[in-house]
């Protein structure tokens, strides 16, 4: 039990068991722990004071290239000029009235995503947690309005990440989530990710939907077969069931087209959004069509804070941003660089990177190594990246990212490796 007196900050150890064949067994995370936030994150024992572009400025003036993006959430980088203006000639005017009153720019944002997407109707929550907990009521409602109530479930796929509510974590099907926490909500069939066939002999008649994200990323930057979502939306259609995309990070121009469905010839009946919407302000939307929103009338969902004034403000400025011309070109032709490099540098330190993968700004390098070490010498060369399942190390650039920049990430990555390969070439080859 970790007591820490009021006030005062404390460091702690976590001991993690890294894993693996040469793995260098138990290692110590150092955690920075403020006494009273609940400690529910390993963190770095480090802290940014100001962002400029893809750059973090850390409170001792250290320059860090950042390729998280916050978890796929800055895509425009950091103090983008743009959503500055938006946020704050917004705050000047007026924050929050509530959805007890029309907000104009909530329904301009919600005609914009209409416009460049399947959807027909868009609700505001605040994360996507709450954008995944609305597509999953949105479906079951959906039957539930058509008279079959009992057509409540919902397939899911195994390493999927859906969120930390109790719905999203069940959906979501992960045991190290879920365990202690009392009864898993009822409704969520786990089949293989990518597996059709796992998927057909999973519908039931009580299957009223499939709920999957186009590319895993917490699970490990996961592309299924390019005829998977095809097969969804086929099962689907043949059914009667909704297909639900997760696009919460790979939408807005992550994957290099603004959502990654859009690459494959098929839309979705519902589809959740956050992360990269807002572009660090917290927002999340469930889009859907007039079909399958045609459960959700007045009363039957809500959200205090869901697209409020600031938000729609934000949500527009980011918009205006990825709607411009070049803006998914830019992001294709930085992303085509950057892989090319990663292979190169794969090629270089096969004793440290297994794989290169991906689509777009989401690339994932599976580590030979415990991924944990290699974003650890990452940080020593001021290159930010963060895990993910499978051994994962997520490159995230921001989408604003320049090509200077990738060049002077990929030689932070060749440094790194080097260092490694160096410190224990045989933990490495071990490893393999
Ligand atoms: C981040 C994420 C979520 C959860 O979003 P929160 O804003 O943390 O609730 C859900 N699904 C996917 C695919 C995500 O990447």
């Amino acid at each position: 039990m970790l007591i820490v007196p009021p006030g005062k900050a404390a460091h702690f150890i976590l001991r993690k068991d890294t894993g693996g064949p040469g793995a260098s067994g138990e290692r110590a995370v150092t955690s920075y722990l403020t006494s009273h936030v609940l400690p529910t994150y390993a963190r770095y024992d480090l802290a940014f004071e100001r962002g400029e572009g893809a750059w973090l400025i850390a409170t001792d003036g250290a320059r860090y290239l950042d390729f998280t993006s916050g978890v796929a959430v800055s895509a425009l980088g950091h103090a983008h000029p743009r959503l500055l203006a938006a946020l704050t000639d917004q705050a000047g005017k007026v924050w929050h009235v509530s959805n007890y009153f029309r907000i104009p720019e909530g329904e301009r944002l919600a005609e914009r995503l209409c416009s460049l997407t399947f959807a027909d109707r868009v609700f505001f929550c605040n994360s996507g947690a709450e954008a995944i907990e609305c597509a999953i009521k949105t479906a079951r409602k959906y039957h539930a309005a058509a008279g079959r109530p009992e057509r409540f479930r919902v397939i899911t796929f195994e390493g999927a990440f859906h969120g930390r509510t109790l719905a999203a974590l069940a959906a979501g099907g992960q045991k190290k989530y879920l365990e202690g926490f009392g009864p898993v909500v009822e409704g969520f069939d786990q089949v293989p990710f990518g597996d059709l066939e796992a998927t057909k002999r999973a519908i039931g008649p009580d299957t009223g939907a499939i709920l999957v994200e186009p590319l895993q990323g917490e699970g490990g930057v996961h592309m299924p077969p390019i005829h998977f979502l095809r097969g969804l939306r086929k099962l689907c259609d043949e059914r009667g069931m909704l297909l639900v995309l997760d696009e919460i990070q790979t939408g807005f121009g992550r994957t290099g087209e603004l959502f990654a469905y859009q690459r494959t010839g098929i839309a979705p009946d519902i589809m959740a959004v956050a992360k990269a919407l807002g572009a660090g302000f917290p927002m999340g939307a469930c889009l859907a069509t007039e079909q399958a929103a045609k459960g959700m009338t007045a009363g039957t969902h809500g959200s205090t804070f869901g697209g409020n004034p600031l938000a729609m403000a934000v949500g527009n400025a980011v918009l205006d941003v990825v709607q411009e011309p070049d803006f998914l070109d830019h992001v294709k032709k930085v992303a085509a660089l950057f892989k090319q490099r990663l292979a190169e540098i794969k090629d270089r330190y096969p004793t440290v990177i297994g794989e290169v993968r991906g689509e777009g700004l989401m690339l994932g390098i599976r580590a030979v190594v415990p991924n944990a070490d290699l974003i650890d010498a990452l940080r020593a060369e001021k290159l930010l990246a963060i895990p993910a399942g499978d051994n994962v190390v997520r490159l995230y650039p921001p989408l604003i990212v320049s090509e200077a920049e990738i060049s002077d990430g990929v030689q932070r990555l060749a440094r790194a490796c080097a260092a490694i390969a160096q410190r224990e070439p045989r933990t490495a080859q071990a490893a393999q």
